[in-house]
């Protein structure tokens, strides 16, 4: 139910998830504050540090002062819990695949993947090694990055078209309207990571 506020706001009664639904979605629409959201979170990308392979050397290259990725508003940050973006940094194997989707899982909402690398998409030159997960088997990936390793060039690009699908799609207003990403499917492993190397 919707009434009229004493100083001409909205007031909802009833039940309280649907009034806080439409709360939200007044906020977000009406009230224009989605735009907002969608440029802050487009522009506060903090990838969490977590090397699982050589590619981390370009991705430490990609935030030197040569490459500067702060510019585009990302800086990679230590904690987890601190972080909204997971950078996949080629090959992941069976042992570290927990601690991909345990950091993962740790990390909260609304969050984003990129995977980097030829190990990252297919397994690389691993392609049929028995030890090789495909990030995407344990995780969401927004963006991929082609080649072996690719350059921070590459990466930054990757950053920026991950920017541009947070705006255009309205990733981060859609996940505070609905309470989950409605572009993503969501990711749940077969089996769980941590036991493939717990044996
Ligand atoms: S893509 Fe190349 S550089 Fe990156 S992890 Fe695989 S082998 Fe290493």
């Amino acid at each position: 139910m919707e009434g009229n506020g004493g100083n001409g706001g909205r007031v909802y009664v009833g039940n309280l998830d649907k009034s806080a639904k439409r709360a939200k979605q007044l906020v977000m629409g009406k009230l224009r504050m989605g735009k907002a959201v969608d440029w802050a979170t487009a522009f506060s990308l903090w990838p969490v540090h977590l090397t699982t392979s050589c590619c981390g050397c370009e991705f430490a290259a990609t935030w030197s002062p040569r490459f500067d990725a702060e510019q585009h508003g990302a800086l990679p940050w230590v904690g987890a819990r601190q972080t909204n973006m997971i950078l996949i940094e080629g090959t992941v194997t069976k042992k570290m695949a927990c601690a991909v989707r345990v950091t993962w899982e740790q990390m909260p909402s609304p969050k984003f993947a990129i995977a980097m690398g030829a190990c990252a998409i297919d397994g690389g030159i691993f392609y049929n090694s028995y030890n090789i997960v495909r990030p995407w088997e344990i995780i969401p990936v927004d963006v991929y990055i082609p080649g072996c390793p690719p350059r921070p060039e590459a990466v930054a690009r990757a950053i920026i078209e991950l920017q541009r699908k947070i705006r255009k799609q309205r990733v981060a207003s859609k996940w505070i309207e609905e309470g989950w990403r409605p572009d993503r499917e969501y990711v749940k492993p077969k089996e769980d990571p941590c036991s493939w190397w717990r044996g």
